[in-house]
């Protein structure tokens, strides 16, 4: 069997501009996508030239250069981010343009690394792309995930087959999780998106003042900032535009107090930190900081994503996901995050998205760092959901509400998967 087929390519293509960022009439596209994706690319930008997209340009990356570049440069060179490059992201956004990012990286691309190499350079690509990335966790652009099987990443995932039934899987896998082999792929995800809206209308109701989670190894105890929003499924670019962040989504997710964080959580996958793992990990908070950690496996790099800068060691993100969601039922492990934190319920250490605030995104970093929102260069999602993750929420007035029994919902609206 030949996979994937022109057709399954195309309907892919076409979920990513039309669901995905949901193109608009004369916008400009920019897609960050891996050499290796160029056939799928091609589709991309058929489909949005189709849908009226125009200067539609492709950012591509090449993650032999990548890791070429991690052992050879000099660290001075590392501790920059070129200004042209800057302007070219930073004009686009600005410019009201919408992003496409195919993302699909080997998860060992760095591994034996320096982490100091590599934290320098997340240090400086975080800070030089301050207002491109604020442009997305603002809305104010449409912009959206997607990921398709390559060579190294597929060998990972299914490491007891040739890579040619490797990628096959994946394709499988990647068309199934996205609704892709459904009749109607637009269809479906018009409906999944209705259900999530419905979760995050519920919650966004109650206004819980806290969740209290536990699991094997996790007693930890999340205080939720006044005027909190859930968001999840769709969202509402700047130009009214409705787009899908990532895809596939199964998460509805808030932000904690950043001061609000007490007690320990236990790590149920692994990490994928910019090509290095890190695997069963421990983070122990007190108001709301990362007092103690430990981990079985990449202690340093943890160590390194904690201390990026002064708030990369505290939450940005909590987001609830059903065990029984179509990713988890999978039982793959991905090594990367678009699909392994919609298997998962999970937490993120470092930046908050304003958009999980009321007004969050016309509020400057003072005024949401004042009302709980934390601010940090990184943004690190971590699965802390299985079959045993409990949750209670706790009322203003102090009444607890079981939420989540056994990795599932244990709310009332049962159209929820
Ligand atoms: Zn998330
Ligand atoms: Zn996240």
């Amino acid at each position: 069997m030949v996979s994937p087929s022109q057709e399954q390519l195309k309907k892919y293509a076409s979920l990513a501009i039309r669901i995905g960022v949901n193109i608009q009439k004369g916008q400009p596209l920019l897609i960050n996508a891996p050499i290796e994706g160029a056939e799928f690319v091609h589709y991309v930008v058929e489909e949005a030239y189709n849908a009226g997209a125009e200067n539609v340009q492709v950012e591509w990356n090449d993650e032999v250069l990548t890791r070429m570049k991690f052992m050879k440069e000099p660290l001075h060179v590392l501790e920059s981010f070129p200004e042209w490059k800057v302007q070219r992201l930073t004009e686009h956004v600005n410019k009201g343009g919408a992003v496409i990012t195919i993302y699909s990286p080997n998860p060992e691309l760095l591994q034996g690394v320096d982490p100091a190499k590599f934290s320098a350079a997340n240090k400086a690509s975080g800070e030089a792309l301050k207002d491109y990335r604020n442009a997305m966790m603002t809305d104010t652009v449409q912009w959206s995930i997607i990921g398709i099987p390559t060579t190294n990443w597929a060998k990972k995932v299914y490491p007891n087959v040739d890579v040619e039934e490797a990628k096959q899987q994946m394709w499988e896998q990647i068309f199934h999780i996205t609704r892709v082999d459904q009749e109607d792929p637009i269809q479906a995800w018009l409906q999944h998106n209705d259900t999530l809206r419905q979760a995050r209308e519920y919650l966004n109701e109650k206004q819980y003042a806290k969740l209290i989670y536990k699991a094997p190894g996790t007693d930890l105890t999340v205080e939720l900032p006044e005027n909190h929003r859930w968001a999840g499924g769709s969202t509402v670019a700047k130009n009214g535009a409705t787009f899908n962040p990532n895809l596939p989504t199964e998460e509805v997710f808030t932000m904690p107090h950043k001061d609000g964080v007490n007690g320990t959580v236990k790590s149920t996958k692994p990490l994928n930190f910019n090509g290095n793992l890190i695997d069963n990990f421990t983070l122990t908070f007190k108001d709301g900081k990362v007092v103690d950690f430990e981990a079985e496996t990449g202690y340093e790099t943890l160590k390194y994503l904690l201390e990026a800068d002064e708030s990369s060691n505290q939450l940005g993100e909590l987001a609830l996901v059903p065990h029984s969601s179509p990713i988890s039922q999978s039982n793959l492990i991905f090594y990367n995050t678009l699909y392994d934190e919609n298997a998962s319920s999970h937490l993120a250490l470092g930046a908050a998205y304003p958009i999980n605030m009321k007004d969050g995104s016309s509020l400057t970093e003072d005024e949401l760092k004042e009302r709980g929102a934390n601010v940090s260069i990184t943004h690190e999602d971590f699965m802390i959901g299985s079959a045993e993750l409990d949750i209670d929420a706790v009322t203003k007035e102090g009444n607890i509400e079981p939420i989540f029994r056994n990795g599932n919902w244990a709310l009332d609206f049962s159209s929820v998967e």
